[in-house]
């Protein structure tokens, strides 16, 4: 039913002031005359015509009201909307009686004495002066009936307690008198019996591409888990006066329009729990790699309330990626959210997995969602993970491209859910939400299914909303709230490098910080293709090792000068020295910054590297050479001085000794293999 249909219903309720019954009869008795009433919503007569055989009308003698109120429709172009909107104009004028309107569904026609014992019993139930009966006839529900009263179902039929018999929710058939029926209903609506039989309830009024719409379900709230007749599980995102707009969790097979829809009370919820360790699953928890099924005994709302001020401490432990121009440049701490931008096929996933495998060995639990990716990328991920013994530690939640916008939808958040269980046993979570444009994207097609007006670039107004109460759930935890922290990095596609549309340009200003990967630097062989001058990372500095961080000191600036110098010298042979030294050092540090992929380096591989190239000592090593002399020396190191390496591991700093050793060691190295550099 229209709003405007319940607009005119409304405003001829107010015309015909309190004789509604003349008025229905009235009408009921124009559209009786066929002959009259098919010329009047013929599309062959004109306007004129139709006002005239309005007005001779002799069933509307003496309503004027009436008269007045088919005029305007006629007007309007509405005069064929007349039969939607008579049956809404009497449910108002029963209403106003203090009536109700009631429908009774049974499986054959019921005689004269249930029907007046069941409306008896309503009345009672509902304090309603009189209700009137709707009588609907269905035999799949072998024998009693199922009462809609208001929005509310109560289910007496055979098959309703088959059905709770089969889930163990009813002991036994019982015949009730309705007396009984009465107070039991009363029982279930005060909520002092077992709600097995009163449920509120809606019916579809449509549904399609993943999308309901519901009519009932007048208490419903966002958010909520709905069940369907078949089974399939719904959740509640659109609240509007006369319907409820249920986005669909499962298969619509079955489903129609008048299907009964349940409210369970509950908001959508997924299993958590360290069974999920290990384990792909998709975006409600259910295994999706054939590993058997999953025991968990817990669940989590998918949508949280994100921790408050008071239970939050500051970021203040490094979470190592592994990735020395991020560790060095944009250091990242437990519980920050650093987001990782780029155009498509810049090494955003490789960024985001590099992570996960460094986090072997420290106590972390790594959640990968992948919103809207192939399955096939999804799985040769897992493999990769499985292959570095990663998957120990690691959960993939993945809602592939195939499964609609709903699954992508509620990937991240279930995601979220996960960890937040960990983190509330005090646990380090990594989660990587890989991407947060397909994630956009899923819920503005979502949003235009359920016709919310589109705003800029037609995601709906609340999609800054949409992430931001998910990237708020990462964060640490103080000690009274279990400690723990959940640190997340968002990936976000942009098209050709323009940060500044319109979900890149949020996700920034959620995040605290991000690492921009510039496809110029990636295809020009700088990989990780790190922007250092469009990276930034607000809080992790107070985070970092202080190995790192030492060593670490100008690196960001120097690179930005060179990058700039090599711009402005591009095009001219002589230069002064002070200039082509600063432009060698550049290169040489933009040589060690490149990493290959599944290599992550421990914080004494990085502190080493960089305590060497920004001290000068690399000075002398020809260009093509250096990655791999860093490389090769920081292996000796290992090799033969594992004392050393285990110490700046261990205590995260580099000591004045360390540092003489390191010095004096290199010495060594460098003329041994100095004489090769000339060949
Ligand atoms: P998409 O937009 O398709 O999601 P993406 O930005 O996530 O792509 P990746 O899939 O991580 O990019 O990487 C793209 C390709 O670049 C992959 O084939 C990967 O192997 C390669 N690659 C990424 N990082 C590196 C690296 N550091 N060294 C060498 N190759 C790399
Ligand atoms: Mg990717």
């Amino acid at each position: 039913m229209s709003e405007a249909t319940e607009r005119y219903a409304a405003a001829l309720f107010g015309a015909a002031q309190g004789d509604a019954g003349a008025v229905r009869a009235a009408a009921d008795a124009l559209m009786a005359d066929t002959q009259r009433w098919n010329v009047l919503v013929s599309a062959a007569t004109t306007d004129a015509e139709k006002k005239e055989l309005l007005a001779g009308a002799p069933q509307l003698d003496g309503q004027d009201a009436l008269k007045a109120f088919l005029q305007l429709l006629l007007e309007e172009g509405h005069l064929d909307a007349l039969p939607e909107i008579l049956p809404e104009f009497s449910r108002l004028a029963l209403n106003a009686q203090g009536g109700m309107e009631c429908v009774m569904t049974c499986a054959r026609q019921p005689d004269e004495a249930t029907q007046e014992a069941v409306r008896k019993a309503a009345c009672k139930l509902r304090g309603a002066q009189n209700v009137v009966l709707q009588i609907k006839i269905d035999p799949s529900l072998l024998g009693g009936f199922v009462l809609d009263i208001d929005g509310v179902t109560y289910d007496r039929s055979v098959k309703g307690r088959l059905d709770r018999l089969a889930r163990g929710m009813e002991t036994a058939p019982g015949e009730d008198t309705l007396d009984q029926l009465a107070a039991q209903m009363k029982d279930a609506l005060s909520g002092s019996a077992g709600d097995t039989m009163a449920t509120e309830t809606g019916r579809v009024i449509e549904i399609g591409d993943g999308i309901a719409n519901v009519s009932g379900l007048r208490h419903a709230v966002y958010g909520e888990r709905v069940e369907f007749e078949n089974g399939t599980a719904g959740l509640i995102l659109d609240l509007r006066r006369k319907r409820t707009g249920v986005v669909l969790m499962g298969s619509a097979e079955g489903l129609t329009e008048g299907s009964l829809v349940r409210r369970t009370g509950r908001p959508a919820d997924v299993p958590v729990g360290e069974a999920l360790i290990g384990r792909a699953v998709d975006a409600l928890g259910r295994p999706i790699d054939g590993l058997g099924p999953i025991e968990c005994t817990e669940t989590r709302p998918i949508e949280h309330e994100a921790p408050g001020v008071v239970s939050r401490e500051p970021v203040t432990q490094p979470m190592q990626t592994g990735i020395l121009a991020i560790d060095a440049m944009v250091p990242i701490g437990r519980g920050q959210r650093e987001l990782i931008i780029g155009d498509r096929q810049t090494g955003k996933t490789s960024i985001a997995t590099d992570a996960i495998l460094n986090q072997k060995g420290k106590d972390m639990i790594c959640i990968y969602v992948a919103i809207g990716q192939k399955a096939s990328t999804v799985a040769r991920l897992r493999e990769m993970l499985k292959k570095h013994g990663a998957m120990e530690y690691s959960i993939i939640v993945s809602a592939p491209a195939g499964e609609g916008a709903s699954m992508q939808y509620i990937a991240p958040y279930a995601g979220a859910a996960m960890g937040e269980y960990f983190m509330s046993k005090g646990k380090d979570v990594l989660i990587v939400y890989d991407d947060l444009s397909k994630h956009a994207v899923a819920y503005r097609t979502l949003s235009l299914l359920l016709r919310r007006s589109p705003g800029r670039e037609a995601y709906p107004g609340d999609v800054f909303y949409l992430h931001s109460r998910l990237l708020e759930r990462a964060c640490r935890l103080t000690k009274e709230y279990g400690g723990g922290s959940m640190t997340a990095l968002p990936i976000v596609e942009t098209q050709a490098g323009d940060v500044s549309a319109y979900i890149p340009t949020n996700v920034i200003s959620i995040t605290d910080g991000q690492i921009y990967l510039e496809s110029g630097l990636f295809f020009s062989g700088q990989r990780p293709a790190v922007n250092v001058g469009l990276s930034v990372s607000r809080v992790g500095g107070a985070a970092q090792t202080r190995a790192i961080k030492k060593t670490a000191g100008t690196l960001r600036i120097d690179l930005a000068r060179f990058r700039e110098l090599e711009v402005f010298t591009q095009f001219s042979s002589d230069l002064d020295a002070e200039t082509r030294q600063a432009l060698d050092h550049g290169k040489q540090m933009m040589a060690l910054l490149r990493q290959p992929l599944c290599a992550p380096m421990s914080v004494a591989r990085q502190a080493v590297i960089l305590y060497i190239a920004t001290s000068g000592l690399l000075a002398d090593v020809p260009l093509d050479k250096v990655s791999g002399f860093a490389q090769d020396f920081v292996d000796l190191l290992e090799r033969e001085q594992s004392a050393l390496i285990q110490e700046i591991n261990d205590t995260g700093a580099l000591s004045g000794a360390a540092t003489e050793q390191i010095r004096t060691t290199l010495q060594s190295y460098k003329e041994q293999v100095s004489a090769t550099w000339k060949a």
